[in-house]
């Protein structure tokens, strides 16, 4: 019964996430259907037009090449990975976006050095998701502090931001797909991240003060550089 159970409960969120996929690209694509047709019957407002139509034909692009992401671990390729360096190419990739919210993203390193068995590009995209949500978190600009500490056993990564903090009932849905508070957002972010996290056998956990701010907090498992299962 046990083994049941798991497989209905996998089936369950793979028709959570067709739900929501489907529900996400019908959205747009209806838009794109109505504004399709005005722009045939109404010649003069097509150039308003087009923009919506371009602007929807974006959002469903970037839901797919989210879930893209989702759909590569299975090909996934472990080596040794810097952790040090791998936070400093994110960091730099994202300090344009930072600079122009009024962040700053400040890394702090452990002396050692912290090599990783993992995916170099998964491992990115679980910074690059932390750390967007981090700059999002703080309208008013603040500071990103990414910490990293090398344990015996594990590496330890935190990400911290100086935000609101997260209400109790957004806490209890963060990662459910599609999931979002954001105008903007695609609700995907943080489900990827929690997904890759798992492929390394790592853990994550978060705490949240109201006023204060979120820190996000990993430990990847290492033994002479290989996963621990
Ligand atoms: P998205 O960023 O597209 O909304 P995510 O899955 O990355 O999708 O995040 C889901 C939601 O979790 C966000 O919309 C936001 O409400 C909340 N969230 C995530 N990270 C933070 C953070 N650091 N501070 C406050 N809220 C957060």
């Amino acid at each position: 019964t046990e083994e049941l159970m798991l497989r209905s409960e996998k089936l369950s969120v793979a028709g959570q996430l067709a739900a929501g996929i489907a529900h996400e690209i019908r959205n747009p694509l209806t838009a794109i259907k109505g504004f399709l047709q005005l722009m045939r019957t109404n010649e003069r407002s097509s150039d308003q037009y087009f923009n919506i139509v371009f602007g929807e034909l974006n959002r469903i692009e970037l839901i797919l090449s989210e879930l893209l992401v989702l759909a590569k671990p299975q090909n996934s390729m472990f080596i040794k990975t810097n952790l040090k360096k791998l936070i400093l190419e994110v960091t730099t990739l994202l300090e344009t976006q930072a600079n122009l919210n009024g962040v700053f993203i400040e890394t702090i390193h452990s002396d050692n050095e912290s090599i990783l068995f993992g995916d170099p590009n998964q491992l990115k995209q679980v910074f690059i998701n932390l750390i967007k949500n981090a700059i999002d978190a703080m309208p008013k600009g603040g500071t990103v502090r990414i910490c990293t500490s090398l344990m015996e056993d594990q590496i330890k990564v935190t990400v911290q931001d100086e935000g609101e903090g997260i209400p109790e009932a957004v806490l209890k849905k963060m990662g459910d797909p599609f999931f979002t508070t954001k105008e903007k957002g695609t609700g995907l972010g943080l489900m990827i991240t929690y997904n890759i996290i798992e492929n390394h056998f790592g853990k994550v956990s978060l705490i949240s003060e109201k006023g204060k701010g979120t820190t996000f907090t990993i430990c990847f498992p290492i033994k002479e550089g290989r996963p621990v299962k």
